[in-house]
């Protein structure tokens, strides 16, 4: 007799229960901004992407709303059926004159592109190189290969060397990181990766949905910010769902990666192009970020001004080098207690533990964004200092 869905489902539940990892999402009640309402409460917001403050920008809306009115609400179909549109494909060319590559291609998130992008290109015979730390979309997408996967340690390159020196292929070789890694906020070494990768004849498959909006010139990247756009060895992939503040994925690089994704990525082959206020959006998002310069700036003197404060309180922020700014609390009980006292304290910040980052490394993340006030983050801070300490995790 076959098992009947409700006790499927009740096992299932039982199980994520009972090991703690059972998930709530808390509801956010009003826009999607550095102040905004969680669960019946003003809060501080610390657990966004939205680095640039683009989600609620006016006049992202405002080009949302235009694309809207003048080319509806749906796609209609995917994109090698009917659905692209003339914007479609305007706004991949000013995405690929933005990253300095020879071509980009627009695919519906950062998660399908992992997707489109590693199936498409991987075959039987070909070695990938993935740091034990990658998205859980890189995984996924790698299980959809059938290329030898290896794995090398955590943005570690003499470990990459030792991995490609013991595996050789006639296939292709790739090499895939993430550029900023959105546990730790850590910036992978794309220099040194790059160069043991070419050792090897390797490719260099970089990840950058954290990197997108943060790093490089008006944010470029990670790829840019160590100046490798213009290499045809180096693929960029990337979301348009953080610091651009709408939804999408992007392949960019090699003037016959676009060509090829068309006819074999099947997330862009099968599932309906992106709606154009999407792409309203995330055109307006581009350009505003290249008119004014203080977006960027402020990103950065806000993540800064709250690492340095964390630190001088006491906190542990992990080495983190970018606006994510993990705080370290050791067990998961004592992370998803401290962001219960914080939440109660009007800051918004999430709670993560095992699976999702290591056992004993249990941790706050932290967003910092363009748009928080000195004000929100020094609220946000005086938080902290209560809860620190009432947990014993600062000294008193
Ligand atoms: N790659 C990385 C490194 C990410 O952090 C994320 C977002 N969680 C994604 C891919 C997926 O992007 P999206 O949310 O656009 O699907």
């Amino acid at each position: 007799m076959a098992i009947s869905l409700s006790d499927r489902l009740e096992a299932e539940l039982s199980k994520l229960r009972e090991s703690g990892l059972l998930i709530h999402p808390r509801v956010l009640e009003a826009p999607q901004r550095a102040r905004t309402r969680v669960d019946g409460r003003a809060v501080v917001n610390l657990a966004s992407n939205n680095y640039l403050g683009f989600a609620d920008h006016p006049e992202v809306k405002a080009r949302a709303e235009q694309s809207l009115r003048e080319w509806g609400a749906g796609a209609g179909a995917v994109r090698t059926i009917a659905g692209t549109l003339r914007i479609h494909e305007d706004f991949e060319q000013q995405l690929a004159d933005f990253k300095h590559t020879g071509s980009a291609l627009v695919l519906q998130s950062g998660f399908t592109t992992n997707q489109g992008v590693l199936g498409a290109l991987l075959q039987e015979g070909d070695l990938v190189v993935s740091d034990e730390l990658n998205h859980a979309s890189i995984i996924d997408g790698l299980r959809l290969t059938k290329a030898t996967k290896k794995i090398y340690r955590h943005a570690d390159p003499e470990d990459l060397d030792r991995v490609l020196a013991e595996h050789d292929t006639d296939g292709l070789k790739l090499v895939v990181t993430d550029g900023v890694f959105s546990m730790d906020g850590d910036i992978a070494p794309l220099d040194r990766l790059i160069e043991v990768a070419r050792k090897y004849g390797a490719v260099t498959y970089v990840d950058d949905a954290h990197g997108s909006g943060v790093l490089g010139e008006a944010g470029r990247g990670t790829v840019h910010h160590f100046g490798y756009e213009h290499a045809d060895d180096v693929i960029q992939v990337g979301t348009l769902s953080k610091a651009w503040g709408a939804v999408g994925g992007y392949a960019a690089g090699h003037p016959n990666l676009r060509e090829l994704l068309i006819n074999r990525a099947r997330p862009y082959l099968f599932s309906t192009a992106h709606p154009p206020a999407v792409v309203g959006a995330l055109s307006a998002a581009l350009e505003l970020v290249q008119r004014d310069a203080s977006f960027m700036e402020r990103l950065w003197e806000n993540t800064r001004y709250f690492k340095a404060e964390l630190a001088r309180l006491g906190f542990d922020t992990m080495g983190s080098q970018t606006p994510i700014t993990p705080v370290l609390f050791g067990e998961a009980g004592a992370a998803f207690e401290a962001s219960r006292r914080l939440l109660d304290e009007g800051v918004f910040a999430v709670g993560l533990g095992f699976p999702t980052v290591p056992r004993g490394q249990a941790r706050i993340r932290n967003i910092v964004t363009a748009e928080h006030t000195r004000e929100d983050l020094d609220q946000a801070l005086a938080a902290y200092e209560r809860v620190g300490r009432a947990l014993g995790v600062i000294g008193s």
